[in-house]
């Protein structure tokens, strides 16, 4: 039976969630348009079968088939980021990142990462509310008030703090990193480099961002953002790292089985495979540049319209709008560019005040509508359309208490449903999205 005699309701959910990622323009810079062949894998058979352990060391029978894919994923993952070990059974990146602590660390041992607000990862050693906060001690490097991150800084606080890892990747820095000078960081206080590259996978497969290959002891790595694969994580191991420790390769399989894990999703190991390969094409390389030349029109456009970017601009995927100058939070402009059928996020700016549920700017990117095969003409147009929109809203201003900003929020965006120069953007986005089909 299929879905739609089964089950109506879902299937009607889920095809009018398809039809929404057809006509709006996805603009998450962690999302991204997964090609059918990936899909057919992770909706395949494999999604029966059991098979703790690694392959040739299952603790279940019947996974001649699985082995041979789960070989096959960690072979192409290591071929295409040139590193001798590969563990493709994280459930995800947080989870992965759980995996490298656990195999590395002792409980209360320090981890030193980029803070939530200035673009590091609840996973980072986030306080209070994470694992990596609760169990092991956290210290946090920020960006300066320009969202650069000043490695002299980093340097004096790892000196001080004397790390057991540092964890360097975000999710909303539009800056290179310079891999070299956080592997001679973390060389100077004895520490694990773990580079967490989930944004940028991508980019560096396809040869626009540097590669932490030489430098990282571990690279973390989850597969579905601009890397287009199922959602899924990696875990690489370096020379470097190997070097470091000759057993990280075990410790580390070990802590995802059975330290953190049960039985893999081989129905996503397969699809990482496919993703991997498709990745290893010319054409990923192709669209990597493209991603990257997508995020810089439409960077430049926002700028030249008057607008405030973290850093000044990007030389990656995505860009963080600071919209303090507008005196309009990440909120308002998030949903009234939805109501305009722009997806993207708000997202926190260098040194916010304002809280991570209301924060002052928001976060965009290009991999999602580089995959429909968008180019700069697209991009100059989105960017208008979307400063058009934050002039429309600009006007609004949050009540003075801070508990009725959720009221006042709900209340406006029935405003923005129904405000004529928004609809009128919505429209032209469709019209835009029809002719540039998803995967
Ligand atoms: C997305 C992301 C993660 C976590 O991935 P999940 O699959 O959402 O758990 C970790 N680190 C970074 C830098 C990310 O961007």
């Amino acid at each position: 039976m299929n879905l739609r005699a089964a089950d109506p309701d879902i299937a009607e959910s889920i095809a009018t969630e398809s039809r929404r990622q057809r006509e709006v323009l996805e603009m998450i810079p962690s999302e991204n348009y997964a090609s059918k062949a990936v899909r057919e894998a992770v909706g395949s058979v494999l999604t029966n079968k059991y098979s703790e352990g690694y392959a040739n060391k299952r603790y279940y029978q019947g996974n001649r088939y699985v082995d041979e894919i789960e070989k096959i994923a960690i072979e192409r993952a290591k071929k295409l980021f040139g590193v001798p070990h590969a563990n493709v059974q994280p459930y995800s990146g947080s989870p992965a990142n759980a995996a490298v602590y656990f195999a590395l660390l002792q409980a209360g041992d320090t981890i030193m990462g980029l803070k939530l607000s200035g673009g590091g990862h609840l996973t980072h050693g986030h306080p209070d509310v994470t694992f990596s906060g609760k169990y092991f001690r956290s210290v946090q490097y920020d960006v300066e008030a320009d969202g650069i991150i000043d490695i002299e800084k980093v340097a004096e606080l790892a000196r001080k703090e004397k790390p057991k890892i540092i964890v360097v990747g975000t999710t909303a820095y539009p800056r290179i990193f310079d891999w070299e000078k956080w592997k001679n960081i973390a060389d100077s206080v004895d520490a694990f480099l773990l580079a967490d590259i989930s944004h940028i996978a991508g980019l560096i497969v396809g040869g626009v961002h540097p590669s932490p290959v030489p430098f990282a002891d571990v690279i973390m790595t989850t597969t579905h953002k601009t890397l287009r694969g199922p959602r899924g994580a990696m875990l690489l191991i370096t020379d470097q790292g190997l070097a470091k420790d000759p057993d990280m390769a075990t410790k580390i399989d070990r802590a995802v089985f059975p330290g953190l894990q049960g039985g893999p999703h081989d129905n996503v190991t397969a699809a990482i495979a496919v993703c991997l390969h498709e990745a290893a094409q010319p054409a990923f390389k192709h669209y990597a540049k493209q991603v990257v030349n997508n995020a810089k029109v439409l960077a430049d456009t926002l700028l030249e319209q008057g607008l405030t970017l973290s850093t000044g601009g990007t030389d990656n995927h995505l860009m963080v709008v600071d919209l303090r100058p507008q005196k309009v939070i990440g909120n308002i402009v998030a949903e009234a560019l939805e109501a305009a059928n722009i997806v993207v996020n708000r997202n926190s700016v260098p040194h916010d005040l304002n809280p991570p549920f209301y924060p002052s700017g928001i976060r965009l990117g290009t991999p999602a509508i580089t995959t429909r095969g968008m180019k700069e003409k697209e991009m100059k147009t989105i960017g208008e359309w979307i400063v058009s929109v934050i002039h429309e809203v600009s006007h609004y201003r949050l009540p003075e208490s801070k508990e009725e900003w959720g009221t006042f929020l709900k209340k406006i965006r029935l405003d923005m449903e129904n405000n004529p120069q928004l609809q009128s953007v919505a429209h032209s986005v469709t019209l835009l999205t029809k002719k540039f089909p998803v995967p």
